[in-house]
């Protein structure tokens, strides 16, 4: 037997979500886990980013017992928030 689904067009919009900050910028430390410190809800991506290259330069700065930590990831999230134009459902939660 087969079940018929139905489909409908509903336009989407799509925003920052306005629950939480809108994005975070942070970088670890690929030998040892540690992060650039929590981004201020104020900031801009901008400074951000700033903040999360001069906590790399000063972590390699450091003087560790294992040696100099050179390698870095940065990680970027945005949070957005998808408005249908119309009711589709409930919201999961
Ligand atoms: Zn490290």
């Amino acid at each position: 037997m087969t079940r018929r689904r139905r489909y409908c067009y509903v336009e989407m919009s799509l925003a920052p979500g306005p629950a939480a900050d809108p994005y975070t910028i942070r970088a670890t430390c690929l030998t040892c886990a540690e992060q650039s410190p929590e981004p201020e809800p104020s900031e801009s991506i901008t400074d951000q980013h700033q903040r999360a290259q001069r906590s790399c330069t000063s972590h390699a700065a450091r003087d560790h017992s294992d040696g100099r930590h050179l390698r870095y990831t940065a990680r970027v999230t945005l949070r957005w928030l998808v408005t249908p134009g119309e009711n589709i459902g409930p919201i999961a939660p």
